[in-house]
């Protein structure tokens, strides 16, 4: 059967449509049922569950907590550990430098916020959307966009039970359409569907290419002695080179919990360099290896960020929805925090819905959405760091980090003598062909501080029906070969952090594995793939990581 005789689909209809359940999707979903009760409003999530695809540090700015569910503070929030103590190191191979706090611009201070579990967050404010009336629906993913004109008038979900091969299994289900007056679009970095709004609206012109990062995680039980409730570390430096952009973090929390992750730029350029291996060898530097001696991974994960800030973010509002949170590209990268911009942009979307709602509009733009963000908290946020990222880029970790803290310092005072920098090539343009470059030899897992990527895979929980279409669509197959293969190396083996690609040769000819069971649902394939030939689409709903609490 193909998709033209396929059984019509049920349709359901809603004011508000919302796409992904983290931070953003349930702070508009919170927020329109507490201007207005009687809207209808419904959540869509991909993951098996709220926060099974939520991967985060996280160190909380609580501005956005404490603007939409002010009562947190006085409840059972999972929200407990006020950071302590807030560490800034650079590193080289043996040794560290401190930065004294007092050097850093107080806007990267992180006195009075929070280390959480995002998706330990997103579960609680689930709890109290779904108590405000919200409908929230796990393990459906949003696949397709509906249209009447040029009008986004919901989505549909995706098909289940299909095979690899196009046929119906005995559990074939059809999609359900969910329409709505207005849809907002939740759905992190890289969202699949809100990239399809971004190309047909042209949300990104006139704006600087979108930066992304790959940030790895870890969570880690560690032993007592080595705990320190409340500190907050970061680095940048060894193990990547000075022209490779990236850090780390560490944040004690919880019950003898260590989040240990390492960011990776995307700009990079050496095609060898591999962000899982980066990872694993900083685990192994003299300033944080003994956090993990006598401790037990628990979990591993990894997901894109976005990185481009100020400059990058399109275009908010298309007739009949808005993109909110990191799918806009809140995220402020000094700071390695987005989910407080994810909050309130997730409020000032449902502030401007709730408004044309009220006035009787449906499927137009929400043009004055777009109009407020600037001049709101969020776009104070971003302005004030608008540069940070392309001194770096441009000037190298060090000179980067030095010109970068001065920009920062004087912007918090009101100015700039920078002005507005761009970012220039998009990420996926900017590595060299593999003959330019040298390999990088890694050293062995020693599978106790340092582990491969299928053990860490494991610690996921990644689950998909094996037997469905390919949700990693490779468009052009002898390209990937003829380019991604014989010129760049093969990077897809080396970025992915779950080991979903692999070139095995076979009688002298390299054949591309993709081992789509394996995704973590980073989105880096999609971003970094250099001809942009990898195209990420969803899976049957409930497919994924099943993150218990990162
Ligand atoms: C390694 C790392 C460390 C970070 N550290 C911090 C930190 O310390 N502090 C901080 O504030 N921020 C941090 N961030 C950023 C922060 O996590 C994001 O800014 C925040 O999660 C963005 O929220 P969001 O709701 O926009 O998107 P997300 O949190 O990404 O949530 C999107 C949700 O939508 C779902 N979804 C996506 N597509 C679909 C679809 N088509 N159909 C159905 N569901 C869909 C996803 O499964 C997911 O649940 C970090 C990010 C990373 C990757
Ligand atoms: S296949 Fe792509 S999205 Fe999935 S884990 Fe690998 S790089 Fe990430």
């Amino acid at each position: 059967m193909n998709a033209a005789e396929f059984p019509a689909r049920e349709a359901m209809e809603f004011d508000v449509v919302i796409v992904g359940a983290g931070p953003a999707g349930l702070a508009a979903a919170i927020k329109l049922k507490q201007i207005a009760p009687e809207t209808s409003v419904v959540v869509v999530e991909k993951g098996s569950e709220v926060g099974a695809h939520i991967l985060s540090g996280a160190v909380i700015d609580p501005i956005g907590l404490d603007r939409l569910v002010p009562e947190w503070r006085n409840e059972e929030a999972p929200v407990r550990t006020e950071v302590t103590s807030d560490r800034f190191y650079v590193l080289g191979p043996s040794g560290a430098v401190r930065l004294p706090n007092i050097l850093l611009p107080p806007l990267m201070s992180n006195h009075g916020n929070f280390i959480v579990s995002l998706g330990d967050v997103c579960r609680h404010l689930a709890q109290k959307a779904e108590a405000l009336g919200v409908e929230i629906y796990p393990g459906f993913a949003a696949a397709e966009l509906l249209f009447e004109g040029n009008a986004v008038t919901g989505i549909a979900t995706g098909d289940m039970g299909i095979g690899k091969d196009g046929h119906h299994k005995a559990a074939f289900a059809r999609g359900m359409e969910l329409r709505a007056k207005y849809t907002l679009f939740a759905e992190g970095a890289r969202g699949s569907l809100s990239k399809i709004l971004i190309e047909r609206f042209g949300l990104a012109q006139g704006r600087q290419p979108q930066k992304y990062g790959i940030g790895l995680k870890e969570l880690w039980q560690v032993a007592p002695e080595k705990f320190h409730s409340g500190l907050v570390q970061h680095t940048m430096g060894w193990p990547l080179d000075n022209s490779t952009g990236g850090g780390s973090f560490l944040y004690h929390f919880g019950d003898r919990l260590v989040a240990v992750g390492f960011v990776v730029h995307l700009n990079y350029q050496n095609p060898y360099l591999s962000p899982f291996d980066e990872f694993q060898r900083f685990k192994t530097h003299p300033l944080v290896r003994d956090t993990f001696s006598n401790g037990k991974r628990i979990c591993y994960g990894a997901r894109a960020l976005t990185e481009g800030g100020w400059q990058s973010v399109p275009n908010l509002a298309f007739s009949g929805g808005a993109l909110i949170g990191c799918a806009a590209g809140f995220m402020n990268v000094p700071r390695i925090k987005g989910s407080h911009n994810a909050i309130l942009s997730g409020m000032l979307a449902a502030e401007n819905v709730a408004a044309a709602l009220q006035a009787g509009r449906a499927h137009d733009e929400l043009a004055s959405y777009d109009a407020a963000w600037r001049g709101s908290p969020i776009g104070r946020d971003l302005w004030r760091v608008r540069n940070a990222k392309p001194l770096w880029s441009k000037l190298g970790t060090l000179a980067g980090l030095a010109l970068g803290g001065a920009d920062m310092w004087t912007n918090t005072l009101g100015f700039s003598f920078l002005g507005t920098l761009s970012h220039g090539k998009p990420d996926y343009a900017s590595l060299k062909p593999a003959a330019d470059c040298r390999p990088v030899a890694y050293p062995k897992p020693d599978g106790k501080l340092t582990f491969d990527r299928l053990s860490s895979v494991y610690l996921s929980n990644t689950n998909h029906e094996e037997d469905q279409p390919a949700h990693l669509v490779v468009r052009d197959t002898a390209l990937q070969k003829s380019s991604e293969h014989d010129v760049y190396g093969g990077p897809s083996a080396r970025y992915c952090p779950a080991g979903v690609y692999e070139w095995v040769e076979e009688a002298g000819n390299p054949r591309y594995v993709i081992n789509a069971q394996n995704c973590v649902h980073c989105k880096t394939c999609d971003i970094k793939d250099p001809n942009q030939n990898i195209n990420w689409v969803p899976p049957e709903g409930a497919g994924g990581p099943n993150y218990p609490n990162m």
